[in-house]
């Protein structure tokens, strides 16, 4: 058995794709009596600078010799990849084992590079002990995602599928053709088996690209047959090519547990506190509010450990959950930390704040009463009547327990939706 990772392929103003690559590549494979067992897309940490888009690296496991395989696969990275992009720097690795039998070191190293930042010194000083094939082209970063590509078998474990339609090659770049009624009528069918096809709320189907890759559409969902299915009943231009792949997408791979106080830049985590400051929505339609432990929910300013929590405009209809926070809700938040602020994927409501100190009113005339000195409780002037402090009053609130998302149009590829299951609490999910 044979592994064959890549990464670092394509270009975002010129197009191309390394999933097309990989379907490519597997053609060949084909063509040269080989058997391909699958192929993998494996979404990397999301925090990466220099990704095109939505960090993505491909694996290929085939029965076919890896001497082969090595150089059927240079060829079309030569042939093929958007090398004159400045920003694509392709790599290719080439494991000479079945998928199972992958060095605990390399599953590892394929587990870091979806929640940290790796070098290429690293990747290439690990691709060198195993003894595997490889081949880069310009500074040859891509063998950091091509050498987690051959890892990821091993090192996760919650799998789903894409099952993408590519467009002939003289469409590349122009407006794209297909019927988004049987879109939305193929997403229902399925739904909630194949996800992320469609976002209900805007009308928009999310699984048609606007990017100048090769891409038509790509069905996202929990079961194979069930993305072929919608795929195949989907109208528009004709399609030139098909290719299922096993992903981690949908799967949440890059969160960690972490605690408010210890996070690192460019991690994603998922982390509870309390709410401490009101959110506020900032030029641009930003909603920013501030996460800290519990014990800092009296002193905002005294805490240690403020965590500042950002839902971005393009989450759109997110941002009015996020608005209903208040200062002493108790929520998990799960999101990208870098430059200092976590950007919001999904938050739990763990224990809202239902109630709040208020001046009292005046028993007798109802008007808000007044303070009648330092430590000396209220009192109302007109109609003589005390009190020895505030009062609790109950609060009005929209959000309900339980978890709450990014609408499927801002999904992170890796994110996890909702509707998947598997959380620890009621969900709110966005269709
Ligand atoms: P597409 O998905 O459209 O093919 P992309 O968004 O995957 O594009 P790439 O062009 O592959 O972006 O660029 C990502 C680059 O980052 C690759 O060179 C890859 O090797 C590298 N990379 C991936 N993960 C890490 C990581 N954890 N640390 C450092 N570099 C990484």
């Amino acid at each position: 058995m044979t592994v064959i990772g890549l990464d670092d392929t394509d270009s975002r103003e010129r197009g191309m794709c390394t999933t097309y690559l990989a379907a490519r590549i597997a053609d060949g494979v084909r063509d040269a009596g080989g058997d391909v067992e699958r192929l993998l897309l494996i979404r990397l940490n999301p925090a990466v600078k220099h990704k095109t888009r939505g960090n993505a690296a491909l694996a290929i496991h085939t029965d076919l010799d890896p001497e082969s395989a090595f150089e059927l696969a240079r060829k079309e990275l030569e042939t093929t990849a958007e090398t004159d992009d400045p920003n694509t720097n392709p790599g290719l690795v080439i494991a000479p084992h079945t998928p199972e039998n992958t060095p605990s070191e390399i599953s590892d190293f394929a587990r870091r590079a979806v929640r940290t930042l790796l070098s290429r010194e690293e990747a290439e000083r690990r691709i060198e002990s195993a003894g595997y094939r490889h081949a880069g082209w310009k500074n040859a970063r891509g063998k950091i995602g091509a050498l987690a590509a051959v890892g990821s078998w091993n090192a996760f474990s919650a799998w789903t599928h894409e099952h993408i339609s590519y467009r002939e090659s003289e469409q590349w770049g122009t407006p794209r053709d297909v019927d988004v009624d049987s879109v939305f009528e193929a997403s229902n069918v399925e739904y909630p088996t194949v996800w992320d096809t469609v976002d209900r709320g805007t009308g928009e189907a999310v699984c048609i690209p606007h990017t100048p890759c090769p891409i038509l559409y790509g069905i996202r969902g929990d079961d194979p047959d069930a993305v072929r299915r919608v795929a195949t009943k989907i109208e528009g231009e004709p399609v030139t090519r098909t290719a299922l792949f096993v992903t981690n997408q949908g799967t949440d791979a890059h969160l960690r547990d972490g605690t408010l106080g210890e996070v690192e830049q460019n991690r994603a985590y998922r982390i509870t506190g309390t709410v401490v400051s009101k959110p506020e929505t900032r030029r641009g339609g930003h909603v920013f509010f501030t996460l800290a432990s519990e014990s800092d929910t009296e002193s905002e300013s005294k805490s240690t450990d403020n965590l500042p929590c950002a839902a971005f405009e393009p989450t759109k209809r997110f941002r009015d959950h996020v608005r209903n926070l208040r200062p002493g809700d108790e929520i998990t938040v799960c999101g990208e930390v870098s430059r200092g602020t976590l950007k919001l994927e999904k938050f739990a409501v763990r224990s809202l704040k239902i109630t709040e100190l208020v001046t009292p009113n005046c028993p007798e005339c109802r008007r808000s009463m007044k303070s009648a000195g330092a430590g000396q409780g209220y009192r109302c002037r007109g109609c003589k009547t005390q009190a020895d402090g505030k009062v609790e009053q109950e609060i009005e609130r929209e959000l309900e327990s339980g978890w709450y998302e990014v609408p499927p149009e801002a999904r992170r590829h890796i994110a996890k939706p909702l509707v998947r299951g598997g959380f620890d609490g009621e969900t709110h999910p966005e269709r």
